[in-house]
């Protein structure tokens, strides 16, 4: 069975034979894997800058955003049936007792740092043939939405850091207090750091749920991601093309910004820029570089007499992924061709080293295994 690993000590990313997985518990469900994203984060195990191999082992099998088929289920599982279509959670349990949010099934709040996450952390990942897990981890996806459903993991991002910014939003005591029409005149803004799948899949959330949506990027338009910032009612800015003032007019009124850089230098000097009583949420996993001067002054000034708020969110609970579900199937109806955009190639497992390696390109690359592996690619 192929799998594709990444070797620390050796630094190397290849292609591998393994044995394939059986179960071992009642409620174990193996997976027949059909599509695997790959994100920046690969990227970065894969140039051994992030990520660690399960105890014991010298390699790391990667691969988090996962889409397949089931083919056995244990005497214990109730849910899942063999021929469903799943999508798997990340994050993993720490098993200390005192963590009380894995204890309660949040380990995306853990708070002792022995979580795992398969493909990333301390577990192998999904990019290989077959996989087994626990059924409790397993999100069934209905049929139609086979094509685009491999986006549900880098859109639990967007799906958490909404249902957070809720509350926060809630918290200003004057929202309770307006009137429908008038919280409708509000015209909420946003504004989204970043045209990968994360800042993207975050635009579409943030315009289904009715906000006024800028995302500002890089490349210069047009390009892949900024057709589909346009297709969607947003608005793309490319970074650099507009002068400092223009850029404090952006943002001085904006609610709520959304960082899908990764890039902390950016995200700083756009938070500087946060308006009063607005939300800046951190999405990014920078790699560590050098530090670098900030104007630690101004910033705590800034958050203190204009009430901001600023947090970091990382994916996903069970709800997150239930959600991203529903809403890839809502994005599907709206911008049926703006979300098939998104899938730049779909490419045998055999080129995913080199793509790892390289410059990928594009939007969302996708390893396809099994009958279906075939090589396509979007110009
Ligand atoms: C993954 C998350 C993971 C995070 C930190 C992201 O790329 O999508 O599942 O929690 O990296 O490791």
């Amino acid at each position: 069975m192929k799998a594709i690993a990444a070797y620390p000590s050796t630094k190397e990313v290849r292609v591998i034979e393994q044995h394939a997985p059986y179960l071992t518990e009642p409620d174990h469900v193996r997976v027949r894997m059909l599509e695997i994203g790959i994100c920046g984060t690969d990227k970065e195990i894969c140039a051994f800058e992030y990520g660690t191999p399960p105890e014991g082992s010298d390699y790391l099998v990667i691969g988090h955003e996962a889409l397949g088929e089931v083919i056995e289920v244990g005497p214990a599982v109730n849910k899942v049936k063999v021929g469903d279509l799943v999508v798997p959670t990340v994050r993993r349990p720490c098993s200390h007792p005192e963590c009380n949010p894995c204890r309660a099934g949040f380990p995306d709040f853990c708070i002792t740092d022995d979580y795992t996450e398969r493909g990333i952390k301390g577990v192998h990942g999904f990019m290989t043939e077959e996989v087994v897990d626990y059924e409790r981890y397993l999100h069934i996806v209905p049929q139609e939405l086979r094509e685009v459903v491999v986006l549900t993991e880098p859109l639990t991002i967007a799906e958490k850091a909404a249902n957070q910014a809720r509350q926060i939003v809630d918290r200003l005591p004057w929202i309770m207090r307006l009137l429908q029409e008038e919280a409708r005149r509000l015209n909420p803004t946003a504004v989204v750091l970043g045209a990968g799948p994360v800042g993207l899949l975050g635009a579409m959330k943030l315009r289904v749920t009715g906000w006024q949506t800028y995302v500002y990027a890089l490349q210069p338009a047009p390009n892949p991601g900024s057709d589909i910032v346009e297709a969607i009612g947003a608005t793309y800015y490319s970074q650099g093309k507009i002068p400092r003032k223009a850029l404090q007019a952006l943002f001085g009124h904006i609610h709520l910004i959304y960082e899908a850089t990764g890039v902390s230098r950016l995200a700083f000097e756009v938070l500087k820029m946060l308006a009063p009583n607005g939300v800046f949420i951190f999405t990014g996993v920078p790699s560590l570089k050098a530090p670098i001067e900030m104007d630690t002054d101004m910033l705590m000034r800034n958050i203190v007499l204009k009430n901001q708020l600023v947090f970091g969110t990382v994916n996903a609970g069970a709800e997150d992924f239930e959600a991203a579900i529903t809403d890839i199937g809502v994005f599907r109806k709206r911008w049926p061709d703006a979300l098939s955009a998104f899938i730049t190639s779909h490419v045998a497992p055999e080129e995913a080293p080199d793509l790892l390696l390289g410059k990928s390109g594009g939007i969302k690359n996708v390893i396809t295994f099994g009958t279906s592996a075939r090589t396509t690619k979007r110009e």
